[in-house]
């Protein structure tokens, strides 16, 4: 007397396979507002300004304080937070500032010099080509 199938083994399916359902993606938002509240026109700007600069600290736009004023040579408006994309040093600036302070002072000179270098070289093989 044979068994004809062993109790815990999968039922053989007929037809086509199971279908496979990727898990969903999920998408992070940048800033979570609250149900029923839309972002103010001021918050959008500044979302877009926090894409715009990615070396800019997230949240750190503010009016100036007293020790802001104090390490800026000028100020009118906001200032913010950035950090050096290089050694990741962290300086307050005036917010119109942003689109150019990607580095601290100090990174900034390595950075032109490195890029002058660049051009010598490139210009003395140019020159020893011909
Ligand atoms: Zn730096």
């Amino acid at each position: 007397m044979g068994r004809k199938r062993a109790e815990n083994s999968e039922p053989r399916r007929r037809g086509r396979p199971r279908k496979v359902t990727p898990a969903p993606v999920l998408t992070v938002v940048a800033t979570p507002v609250a149900e029923g509240t839309k972002p103010s026109a001021s918050d959008r700007k500044l979302a877009e300004f926090y894409g715009k600069y990615p070396h800019v600290v997230p949240g750190s736009v503010r009016e100036p304080t007293d020790a802001d004023l104090k390490a800026l040579s000028h100020c009118h408006g906001k200032v913010c937070t950035v950090r050096c994309q290089d050694c990741g040093a962290e300086r307050t600036i005036n917010l119109q500032d942003a689109f150019q302070s990607q580095r601290c002072p100090k990174c900034k000179l390595t950075a032109i010099k490195a890029r002058r270098q660049e051009r010598r070289a490139a210009r003395e093989a140019k020159r020893a080509a011909s």
